[in-house]
């Protein structure tokens, strides 16, 4: 039977995946607690992307467990691993481009995509209210009835964080949000993984150290499908493993 320890809300023990006999991930474990902002850095290839995959069930795993609140995710389907409570979100922001803000949180919005669903949206105030909120928090307030073809890419970016929160998810996962940003926007969507690690945990791909410093909890430095470093912003820093391989070039 699986487990759930309440310290954590993830734990990732002896994670593997082998392609062809590559090791992409290779016996990889961490552990994350709840509103915690989890950051994971590490040279390209270093097969950051591949574990976000196996926790969301994208790509399945050689070995190891993967116990989300309890759950062996490493059993379970895509969308079963989603209606779990676990969000992910790609690199490249997919939104609908030629729907409105309004429209493409409306879509995401749990049950707001059935047939009563739909009906119900008329005068269904709860919903109204949860697109507005979400709005706000993702700086998209006086954007509602835009089409999202108009958004920046940051916008965009942001439009998607929101289509993942309106379904509320207990882990939040994001590969590479700030890329293609501004530096503002980068320090408004730093501002927006603060608040929103209120009420759920977060794990972060992310190149920018700048960032990475505005909103880790903890750094998890890949390096070969395995963890080289662990800990603080400022512990990973120092660590001359992660000087030589990473931060030093
Ligand atoms: P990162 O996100 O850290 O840049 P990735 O997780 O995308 O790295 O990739 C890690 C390694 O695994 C790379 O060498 C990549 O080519 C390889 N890889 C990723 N997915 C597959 C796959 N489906 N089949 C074969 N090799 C893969
Ligand atoms: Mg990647």
């Amino acid at each position: 039977m699986t487990i759930h320890n309440p310290n954590f809300v993830l734990m990732v023990e002896d994670l593997t995946v082998s392609f062809d006999g590559f090791k992409a991930v290779n016996d990889l474990s961490f552990y994350v607690e709840p509103n915690e902002c989890r950051v994971i850095i590490g040279p390209n290839g270093a097969g950051k992307t591949t574990v976000l995959d196996l926790i969301c069930g994208r790509t399945k795993a050689t070995s190891g467990s993967v116990n989300f609140k309890g759950q062996e995710l490493l059993k379970m389907r895509e969308d079963q691993i989603v209606h779990a409570g676990v969000g992910r979100k790609f690199q490249t922001p997919s939104v609908y481009e030629d729907l409105t803000v309004f429209e493409n949180l409306e879509l995401s919005y749990p049950q707001g995509h059935g047939v009563f669903g739909a009906l119900f949206f008329q005068r269904d105030d709860p919903v109204k209210t949860r697109i507005q909120e979400i709005a706000e928090t993702i700086f998209l307030e006086d954007h509602l009835s835009e089409k999202a073809a108009y958004l920046s890419h940051g916008q965009k970016q942001w439009l998607e964080i929101g289509m993942l929160l309106i379904q509320d998810p207990e882990l939040l996962m994001l590969d590479e949000p700030v890329a293609g940003m501004s530096v503002a926007e980068r320090k408004k969507t730093a501002e927006l993984l603060n608040r929103i690690i209120n009420d759920r945990s977060v794990i972060v791909i992310e190149h920018d150290m700048g960032f990475v410093a505005d909103i880790a909890t903890r750094v998890t430095v890949l390096h070969q499908g395995k963890t080289l470093s662990e800990g603080s912003m400022e512990r990973v820093q120092n660590d001359p493993k992660v000087i030589e391989v990473y931060l030093g070039h």
